[in-house]
């Protein structure tokens, strides 16, 4: 994962303050795909088709905006993650504000157009006074250590055949520690301690914040459903199967584990 603060080079105003053509575009069309100009950010929008164009701030000292366009093939963000870290890391804010603004055209409670603050980055319904920020919805990820062990989970709904460490979504009503416990339950069948928070990381697929944790094992037996979960076990360093990119916090939990002298 990126270690750097998107904010050392950029800087958040959703205000109408730009005045600037000389900007940064980060153009998205249907699929999230980031339409790049020999691998480097657009600098011009004036031969695309624009459906909306929105200022985000600055970027590198630019002024920087969102744009939605019709075309074919552009880099997917795990593309542009390969490409360019520092791009990566502004155009997983980027496609967030997209995607909002697409999802949120008509008020979700009284189904009326909606009109764009003039302050925030924020809808707002005409009729009923109902407002739309954009939403990032919190998951847990957790590495379960028992002496010299990881514990990881097979699920069925991962596209490759790898096994992953236990996370899932933050569920209304309880805090994260509760969520980390309850995944854990629920999908290997053991109880844990020492459950601990680390860091967090934005993860964009499609939007959610990652909050990464360790834990020890307490007790009980693995006992997974078949269903979501397919298989889980214990691991040793060396027998655990690395993933094919380091861009998640996922893998970062997995090397500090590797790195990590057992206690
Ligand atoms: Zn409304």
């Amino acid at each position: 994962m990126i270690e750097k603060s998107i904010y050392e080079d950029y800087e958040i105003d959703f205000s109408d303050t730009y005045t600037s053509d000389d900007a940064y575009y980060f153009i998205f069309n249907k699929n999230r795909e980031l339409y790049l100009e020999n691998e480097k950010i657009a600098r011009d929008i004036k031969d695309l088709n624009i459906n909306f164009s929105l200022f985000i701030g600055k970027y590198k000292n630019k002024d920087c905006f969102v744009v939605n366009s019709d075309f074919d093939k552009g880099y997917s963000l795990k593309e542009v993650y390969g490409l360019n870290h520092d791009l990566y890391l502004i155009s997983s804010k980027a496609v967030l504000i997209n995607d909002w603004y697409i999802s949120h055209q008509y008020c979700g409670r009284c189904g009326t157009k909606t009109q764009m603050d003039e302050k925030d980055m924020m809808l707002r319904c005409p009729n009923c006074n109902q407002v739309h920020y954009p939403r990032i919805a919190p998951a847990i990820i957790v590495a379960i250590r028992k002496d010299d062990e990881l514990l990881m989970a097979k699920h069925s709904y991962h596209k490759t055949n790898k096994y992953a460490l236990i996370a899932g979504f933050v569920e209304p009503g309880e805090s994260i520690e509760e969520s980390v416990k309850r995944e854990v339950a629920e999908e290997t069948g053991i109880e844990i301690k020492n459950i601990h928070y680390l860091k967090s990381q934005s993860w964009p697929f499609p939007n959610s914040l990652m909050l990464a944790f360790e834990a020890e094992y307490e007790s009980g037996d693995i006992k997974v459903d078949g269903d979501e979960i397919l298989k889980a076990k214990w691991f040793k360093k060396e027998e655990i199967e690395r993933y094919d990119s380091d861009i998640s916090i996922s893998d970062w939990l997995i090397q500090r584990f590797i790195d990590t002298d057992s206690v």
